[in-house]
């Protein structure tokens, strides 16, 4: 936070929103978010003056006015005494828990009012959400355009679907080693929003704002149908066989007890298998014992393919890869971006590939640029890989071409129309 930016007002009010919450409350009941709440209280009141009142807006979000009547006041050092809140585990149970929270600042300025103050808190606390949990933001000129723009794409994406602006791209997948090496195993369903006022919108702006809004279930169910309708079509078409899979992405906001009946409806709306769909999962997504965990072990029992992706990004990789059933970890695109240049990222990579073959899981390599990064993970024995250097995420219209391309560059071109499940670049999929 900006410290002289942060001086001077004579009140000031502060959002905190309690970090990951709602995991605590999935994982462990609702008892233990109360107890965690009883203990985060008095924490709070403690690291809080005399002057300040603390309120609870309701559910794990609080408001902080702080009043300094000689206007001499300091947010930064409210802000720093509250991080000290967080410093400590609080105990449910036996069980320690780190907890946190997410902090928006607004100072009272010149035609300042509660609602004002309380609107520019909360996009500051926006803000601080997005840059992760324990942060703190004040508000500012920047964060209001950011909040602006935040609007202007959670409106947008109202009204996306309808009026046609959404599609759904495709990056094949190719296989590096095994009995399918050469060939094209499937495609991730990546979607794309080309919005008539903003432009076109990328998924790492948009999703986010959507998984806020709650837009994303309803977003979600789209990309799902129409990634399986694309794939139907290819099938009928002949341009891909019966070990092609497509993989689409899943926010963690989308594990909830209806999703596998969603799914079985729309493999069946549309003649497919389970073995047909992937669900790709970031690491953040879930935590073991919780909603979704058991979402996806319904999911998986029904014979869809589980991809842990983003792989290596997270902090609880490790854990997540024993106790959840995942198929596939996608090793980010971070570690391979460094492969040709980097000892230590080879050897990440390779530490993955030789957990993931003690585990059972399959591998498969995110961003592949160039082909000595492609060379190094089938020296490595990456069973497989995606990326630029094999072919960009194409509008379904572009597939066979860029499925051609792909297998080109994967080193065992095949001449489409695949003629089918015997043929050796259609066998049965890896892992
Ligand atoms: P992701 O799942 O990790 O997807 C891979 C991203 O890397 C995609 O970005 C893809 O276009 C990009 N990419 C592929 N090959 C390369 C390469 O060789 N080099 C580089 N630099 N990038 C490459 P994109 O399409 O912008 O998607 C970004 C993220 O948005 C995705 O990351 C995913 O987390 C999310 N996303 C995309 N579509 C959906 C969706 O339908 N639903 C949900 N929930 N999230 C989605
Ligand atoms: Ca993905
Ligand atoms: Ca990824």
């Amino acid at each position: 936070m900006d410290r002289r930016a942060a001086r001077g007002g004579a009140v000031a009010v502060l959002l905190i929103d309690l970090d990951r919450f709602k995991h605590v409350n999935d994982t462990f009941g609702h008892e233990s978010g109360d107890a965690l709440l009883q203990q985060v209280v008095p924490r709070l009141l403690a690291a809080l003056g005399p002057q300040d009142v603390l309120a609870r807006l309701g559910g794990d979000e609080f408001a902080v006015v702080c009043e300094d009547p000689d206007g001499r006041l300091d947010a930064c050092a409210v802000t720093a005494r509250l991080s000290r809140v967080w410093a400590e585990p609080v105990f449910v149970g036996a069980r320690p828990l780190r907890v946190s929270g997410s902090t928006g600042v607004a100072l009272a300025g010149d035609g300042a009012t509660a609602r004002t103050l309380l609107r520019d808190a909360d996009a500051a606390m926006y803000e601080s959400k997005r840059r992760g949990p324990g942060s703190s933001q004040l508000f500012s000129a920047d964060v209001a355009a950011r909040a602006e723009r935040v609007l202007l794409v959670e409106q947008g994406l109202q009204q996306a679907v309808r009026r046609g602006e959404l599609a759904v791209h495709f990056q094949p997948v190719v296989a590096l080693g095994g009995e399918r090496a050469g060939a094209v195993v499937g495609a991730e369903a990546l979607l794309r929003w080309s919005s008539a006022e903003l432009g076109a919108v990328a998924p790492d702006e948009f999703v986010p704002v959507a998984e806020a809004a709650g837009l994303v279930g309803a977003l979600g169910d789209w990309v799902l149908d129409r990634a399986l309708a694309e794939l139907a079509a290819w099938r009928a078409a002949g341009v891909v066989g019966d070990g092609f899979r497509v993989a689409v992405n899943v926010s963690a906001h989308q594990l909830e007890p209806a999703l596998p009946g969603r799914v079985a409806e729309l493999l069946a709306r549309h003649g497919l298998g389970p073995a047909h769909l992937g669900l790709e999962v970031t690491e953040s997504a879930v935590v073991e014992g919780g909603v979704a965990a058991q979402v996806l072990r319904e999911l998986r029992a029904a014979g869809v393919t589980l991809l842990l992706d983003d792989f290596g990004t997270g902090y609880s990789s490790l854990a997540q890869l024993r106790e959840l059933p995942f198929d596939v970890v996608k090793v980010d695109r971070s570690f391979v971006a460094g492969l040709e240049r980097s000892g230590r990222d080879r050897a990440l990579v390779l530490a993955v590939l030789s957990l993931a073959g003690a585990l059972g899981v399959s591998v498969v390599a995110e961003g592949v640029e160039r082909e000595g990064q492609a060379e190094q993970l089938r020296a490595a024995g990456c069973p497989a890989a995606q990326g630029w250097y094999f072919a960009r995420a194409v509008p379904a219209a572009d597939l066979p071409a860029a499925l051609a391309a792909a297998a080109s560059r994967a080193g065992s071109y095949s001449p489409l129309p695949c003629p089918g499940p015997s043929s050796p670049s259609c066998a049965p999929s890896p892992g």
